[in-house]
């Protein structure tokens, strides 16, 4: 573990369309963290917002060294937003939180206090009480846990935890060294295994705005991390197709006897069409998820980037903060060095 105060913290916060979100975001986050002041930068990363949230994070570097802004070229959603975070932050940890102050800023002084025991690679944040959400987006929740659980065995994701967290540079560098397109970054963040804690807090409302995820985007979500860690759904037809052969066989078996021997003669038009039409389900159900399978194969073959960079802007960089936090290194707005991934 290293001396006292001989460390940098990072401040990771996606941003899409946040522009009434990022003034308050920074006062809470400087109240609440100003023990911390002189070791603190906070990176941006604008992922494509059509709003003036690109201007009101230009407005903060103006007077703010810590600030920095990593201007995505267009919307890649959060999870690349996030990976964006991760190849731009320099600090000994990053914390990831979101903008909306939904993720509270005192918490990350309880998450800097573990991780500078030297016991934890990642802390995160477990929401206690989940009464704000709606039922719907509860019971979603918990049922997804539980299958993402059982079914990708290799990983376990820590119930009600988002991704509110605080990750040390070792874990960042691991997460930086994956090559998949496809990012659940909760999953990879839980396949790493590394030494984690949950702390539990009580997630308030959303500030201002409105959540940028609706039930469809959260439904591809969970599909999204499901077929990234598991194949069982693929895996599970075979078995399928096996019990159903058995069966169909014995059906088979059980009419052709009856009608040979015993004279038994079964109408056939509604039995039937509920053996096609299930058995038709079951197919398209089946070949619906190959497909899934191969369209992320598909996106992982074309090997484009996960997300581009518009340009990274501000005045930040170690020596600075090493030194402590100086206004008079504000000057204007910058270009320190556009990179395109
Ligand atoms: N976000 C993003 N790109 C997107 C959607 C969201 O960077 O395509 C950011 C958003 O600005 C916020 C965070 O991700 O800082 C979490 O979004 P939101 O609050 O809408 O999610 P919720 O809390 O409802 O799950
Ligand atoms: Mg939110």
């Amino acid at each position: 573990m290293k001396s006292c105060n001989d460390f940098s913290l990072s401040i990771l916060v996606p941003v899409f369309n946040e522009e009434e979100s990022i003034g308050p975001f920074i006062a809470a986050l400087d109240n609440a963290l100003s023990s911390l002041r002189h070791q603190l930068d906070i990176v941006f990363v604008n992922d494509g917002s059509s709003d003036n949230t690109r201007k009101v994070i230009e407005g903060l570097i103006t007077n703010d060294p810590r600030v920095t802004l990593v201007n995505l070229a267009r919307n890649f959603g959060k999870e690349a937003a996030m990976t964006a975070g991760l190849d731009h932050v320099k600090g000994d940890a990053c914390v990831i939180m979101d903008v909306d102050l939904q993720d509270p800023p005192e918490l990350i002084l309880e998450f800097v206090k573990e991780w500078r025991t030297g016991e934890w690679d990642t802390i995160y944040g477990v929401r206690e009480d989940r009464s704000k959400d709606t039922w719907m987006k509860r019971v979603s929740a918990g049922g997804f846990y539980r299958v993402f659980n059982w079914l990708a065995s290799e990983t376990t994701l820590p119930e009600n935890a988002g991704d509110f967290r605080l990750i040390d540079r070792v874990v960042i560098d691991a997460m930086r060294q994956l090559p998949e397109r496809n990012r659940f970054m909760k999953g990879l963040l839980a396949w790493g295994a590394f030494r984690s804690k949950g702390i539990t807090f009580t997630r308030p409302e959303r500030h201002a705005g409105e959540t940028k995820f609706n039930y469809w985007k959260l439904w591809n979500f969970a599909v999204d991390g499901l077929l990234s860690f598991t194949a069982w759904p693929l895996r599970i037809w075979g078995f399928v197709g096996c019990v159903t052969s058995l069966l169909a066989f014995l059906f088979m078996l059980k009419i052709v006897i009856g009608a040979s021997f015993f004279d038994i003669q079964t109408p056939g038009y509604a039995s039937t069409i509920s053996v096609v039409l299930f058995l038709g389900g079951i197919q398209l159900i089946s070949l619906g998820i190959i497909g899934g399978y191969i369209s992320r194969m598909y996106r992982e073959m074309k090997g484009r980037p996960i997300y581009l960079v518009e340009g990274v802007y501000g005045q930040y960089d170690k020596q600075n903060l090493v030194e402590g936090y100086s206004v008079a290194n504000a000057k204007h707005v910058e270009k320190v060095s556009p990179v395109h991934a």
